[in-house]
């Protein structure tokens, strides 16, 4: 069996950088590299520090307590010396490092032991190829969540990185908007192998790749691993190759950062935090199966993304729409209809109460499900009331309605009656047209043509 641990980074979401102003709003992407940027984050000689983001030091204590760590109560900044040109400074500001206390420890999610979760800023962009640098994320907050050697497989790895990203996610400590950045340690200890190092692998699909590529390859007697090593997965081949030995491994030179104070972490501010910790995926799942008598299975699809959940709330708390109505159809049409637009539910304006209205004229099978579905189509991207419209649409078939707009053509085309009376029947034709058009099409064709002829007296 392989003993797999993780070291993996999420963007904290937060609206400033960690030591500047800077904007950090991710998702959004800068048109033009290097425009997101101060004195700070591009390190111009003389700059120092702000102090750092609070927002950034309360949603990463938020993760920390979701994963159940230890909290340590001070947070000193490490320097993390190395000389490339996406780190202007010449060394990364973290909370990592021999020296450093990480801001939780001894944690566990989901069965997997949590070893420690740190805070520190990101790097620029740096493209080695054509050597061009964009500043622009340069000093974006990080969290690095590193868990124990618990993993024996890659579904389990997968499985829980899932989670452990819907979670993050979820309760908007992390991005939403961003995929998962893990390294992967592997190592075969039956076999009594070293263990490896994979870095950087940027989806769920290479950290399956990549490990199951390496369970295979550390198995063959003339590549298991006798000393340790980092390696790096190449995406199109799905293979991993050496990038150095652990003895290799850069010396950082880790110091502690003269330019920034200790920051202490109350008690009293952590239980405060504590007790407003925003509600897990999981802790969703059960109150919606215990609340709503809804299977569990339909509840973690509808608690995939927090404001598909809260709609969902929405919809059955304010209306009497049967909850066995309300769950195909948000989690299956309007996601449908979200993703075939590829919009998000919160980047379009689907009114609760239109939605509503269309469940109720489905229930009381005032319309079908395929002409439902076709008005659903068209709530993108505002909505409006499918009551409303469908008035829009409705024949008139009562004659004394469809009388009046006889009477009313009859008085605006004089002209028309007259080639009528003098036999032209084109004219006839004329006048009906005027019928269909006044009442917007919804006359009855055939009573409205009698109902004209009737009025012309002949
Ligand atoms: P670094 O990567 O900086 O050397 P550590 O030595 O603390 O940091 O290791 C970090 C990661 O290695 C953790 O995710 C841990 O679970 C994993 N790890 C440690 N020992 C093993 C092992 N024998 N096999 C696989 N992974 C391991
Ligand atoms: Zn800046
Ligand atoms: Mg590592």
């Amino acid at each position: 069996m392989a003993k797999i641990g993780l070291e993996i980074h999420g963007y904290l979401n937060t609206k400033e950088k960690l030591f500047c102003k800077c904007d950090a709003v991710h998702g959004k992407k800068f048109v033009k590299p290097n425009t997101n940027i101060c004195p700070i984050c591009t390190a111009q000689p003389g700059s120092k520090p702000m102090l750092p983001n609070k927002t950034a030091i309360e949603k990463a204590i938020q993760i920390c307590l979701i994963l159940n760590c230890k909290i340590n109560s001070k947070l000193i900044w490490q320097r993390k010396h190395y000389n490339w040109p996406d780190l202007p400074k010449g060394f990364q500001s973290t909370i990592s490092g021999p020296y450093a206390i990480p801001l939780g420890v001894g944690g566990k999610f989901l069965g997997i032991r949590i070893t420690e979760a740190h805070l520190e800023e990101d790097p620029a962009a740096w493209n080695p190829l054509n050597g061009e640098v964009d500043y622009n994320k340069s000093g974006y907050p990080l969290i690095e969540i590193v868990t124990e050697p618990d993993f024996t497989s890659s579904s389990q790895v997968i499985d829980w990185l899932k989670q452990l990203i819907e979670t993050l996610k979820y309760t908007k400590t992390i991005d939403k908007s961003l995929g998962v950045k893990a390294d992967v340690n592997i190592s075969l200890p039956e076999l009594k192998g070293e263990r490896v190092e994979l870095k950087n692998l940027n989806s769920l699909t290479n950290v399956k790749t990549a490990i199951e590529y390496e369970i295979i390859r550390q198995k063959k007697p003339s590549e298991l691993p006798k000393i340790q090593e980092t390696r790096a997965f190449d995406e199109k081949t799905g293979k991993t190759t050496r990038m150095r030995t652990k003895e290799q491994a850069e010396d950082y030179r880790f110091i502690s950062e003269p330019d920034l104070p200790v920051i202490k972490i109350e008690k009293s501010r952590v239980n405060k935090i504590k007790s407003n910790l925003p509600e897990t995926p999981q802790e969703k799942v059960k109150k919606l199966v215990k609340k709503y008598k809804i299977e569990k299975r339909s509840a973690k699809v509808l608690t995939k993304r927090p404001e598909i959940v809260e709609f969902f709330e929405d919809v059955i708390s304010s209306s009497k729409v049967p909850t066995k109505l309300a769950i195909p159809w948000i989690t299956g049409e309007l996601l449908r209809v979200l993703n075939y637009s590829k919009k998000e539910l919160d980047e379009v304006s689907i009114n609760p109460q239109h939605f509503i209205e269309l469940l109720d004229l489905i229930n009381k099978k005032v319309i079908t499900e395929l002409k439902a579905k076709e008005i659903l189509n068209k709530f993108i991207p505002d909505s409006f009331s499918p009551l409303k419209e469908m008035e829009k649409h409705t024949k008139i078939s009562s004659e004394d309605e469809i009388e009046k707009i006889v009477k009313q053509v009859v008085k605006e085309n004089s002209k028309a009656i007259e080639d009528y009376k003098s036999g032209n029947e084109n004219a006839l034709n004329f006048l009906v047209g005027q019928i269909m058009k006044l009442s917007k099409k919804r006359a009855d064709f055939k009573t409205a043509k009698e109902i004209l002829i009737k009025n012309l007296g002949s």
